[in-house]
C-alpha cells in the first residue's frame, strides 16, 4: 500500500531512467525527465492524468486571458524569464490558429453565396466583396458544376491557403518589428515572440468578430470598432515591451497595424484569385 507521502518522496532509484545521470531531486537536471516513474495502478494513472490536464488547462486559460486583456504582458513575462507558468508563444499561436481553422470550417471567413453569386470576406476590417461574372457562371454550367458545388470547392480551396497566411504573416511581422526596433538590440527572439502573441490575439479577435451575428456586407461600424481595439492593443503592447514614449510608439503601432491589414488583404485577394483560377 502506498500513501500520499510515499508518492511525494524522492524515489528510490538513484539514476535517471532516461539518460542515466545521478539524480538530485524530483527531476533529472540533465534531461528534465521526472524521476518518479508513471503510476502503474488505475487509480494512480487517473490521478496523474487529472493533475496533468488541470495543469495544462489552467496554464492555457491564464495565457489566453492575459493575451486578450493585458497587451504585451505575456511577451514581457517571457522576455523577463518567467516562461513556465504560461503556454509557450508558438503553442499559444498554434492553438489560436487551430481555433481559427475550426471556426472557419463552420463559419467561413471568405464565402461564396450561390444565390447572389457574390464573394464576401470578413477577414480584414474593411471587408471585401465581389460578384462572379455571367460568363464564369456559363462556363461552370457547361462543365456541369453547380454553384453549390462551386461554393464547397471554393471555400475548401481558400481554407487550403490559410497556412500560407498563418506562417507568412508572423515571419514578416517579426521582420518589420526588428526593423522598427533595430536600435533596441534585443535579438530576433523578442520580435518573434511579440509577433506570435500579437497574431494569436488578432486571430482570437477575428474569431470573436466572426461569431457575433451581424450584416457581413461591407464591414460596417463594428469592423471599425474592432480595428480601433486592435490598434490600441498593439500600441499598448509595444509600449509595455519596449518602454518607449507614446510619441515614438504610436507611429510604429500604426505602421505595423497597416502592414498586418495589408498582409491580410493580399492573402485574401490572392486566395480568392487562385481559387477562381483553379476552379473555373
Ligand atoms: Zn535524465
Amino acid at each position: 500500500m502506498s500513501t500520499p507521502a510515499d508518492e511525494l518522496a524522492v524515489p528510490a532509484v538513484a539514476e535517471c531512467e532516461n539518460c542515466g545521470t545521478a539524480l538530485q531531486g524530483r527531476f533529472c537536471h540533465a534531461c528534465g525527465q521526472e524521476a518518479e516513474p508513471p503510476a502503474s495502478t488505475a487509480r494512480g494513472v487517473l490521478r496523474s492524468l487529472a493533475a496533468e490536464l488541470t495543469n495544462v488547462d489552467s496554464r492555457a486559460l491564464r495565457s489566453v486571458v492575459r493575451v486578450l486583456v493585458r497587451p504585451g504582458e505575456l511577451t514581457a513575462e517571457y522576455l523577463a524569464g518567467r516562461r513556465v507558468r504560461y503556454t509557450q508563444p508558438l503553442q499559444l499561436y498554434l492553438g489560436a490558429a487551430t481555433a481559427f481553422f475550426f471556426v472557419n470550417a463552420y463559419h467561413p471567413f471568405v464565402t461564396f453565396d450561390p444565390k447572389t453569386r457574390g464573394v464576401v470576406s470578413v477577414l480584414n476590417s474593411a471587408g471585401a466583396s465581389g460578384r462572379m461574372s455571367a460568363s464564369v457562371v456559363r462556363d461552370l454550367a457547361a462543365k456541369g458544376v453547380s454553384l453549390e458545388v462551386f461554393q464547397e470547392r471554393f471555400e475548401g480551396a481558400v481554407a487550403g491557403y490559410l497556412p500560407v497566411f498563418l506562417v507568412g504573416s508572423v515571419l514578416l511581422f517579426g521582420m518589420v518589428l526588428a526593423l522598427f526596433y533595430r536600435g533596441a538590440r534585443r535579438g530576433y527572439l523578442a520580435h518573434a515572440v511579440f509577433a506570435l502573441h500579437w497574431s494569436a490575439f488578432y486571430l482570437l479577435l477575428m474569431i470573436v468578430d466572426r461569431l457575433i451575428p451581424r450584416d457581413r456586407a461591407g464591414g460596417g461600424p463594428f469592423g471599425a470598432v474592432l480595428a480601433v481595439i486592435a490598434l490600441v492593443y498593439l500600441a499598448m503592447a509595444l509600449r509595455r515591451v519596449h518602454a518607449e514614449s507614446w510619441l515614438r510608439t504610436v507611429p510604429k503601432a500604426a505602421g505595423l497595424f497597416l502592414l498586418y491589414q495589408f498582409l491580410l488583404s493580399m492573402w485574401m485577394l490572392s486566395a480568392i484569385g487562385l481559387a477562381f483560377a483553379i476552379l473555373t
